[in-house]
């Protein structure tokens, strides 16, 4: 089995660039408030986690390095390192 990461993402941080949803279409949308949601994330205290696996992991990555305010971040679920 691959490994495991968390997806963090601080939404009230998000101004609407829309470049996460133009890397990753099928995991980004922008909503009518002009921020963009995360599919399936579930919202914990301020920002949204969502669980993803290892064959996942570069488009979030490439989503996380397209957005302009750094407001997408990534951990090893294990460990709790940063990846990005
Ligand atoms: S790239 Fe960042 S700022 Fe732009 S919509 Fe996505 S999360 Fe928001």
């Amino acid at each position: 089995m691959g490994k495991k990461y968390l997806v963090e993402y601080d939404r009230d941080g998000c101004i609407g660039a829309a470049a996460c949803v133009a890397v990753q279409p099928d995991q980004w949308t922008m909503v009518d408030d002009g921020k963009a949601d995360l599919k399936d994330s579930k919202k914990e205290g301020k920002n949204w986690f969502k669980e993803i696996d290892e064959s996942e992991l570069e488009k979030y990555k490439d989503a996380a390095e397209s957005c302009p305010v750094t407001v997408i971040k990534i951990f090893e679920k294990d460990t709790k390192k940063r990846i990005i």
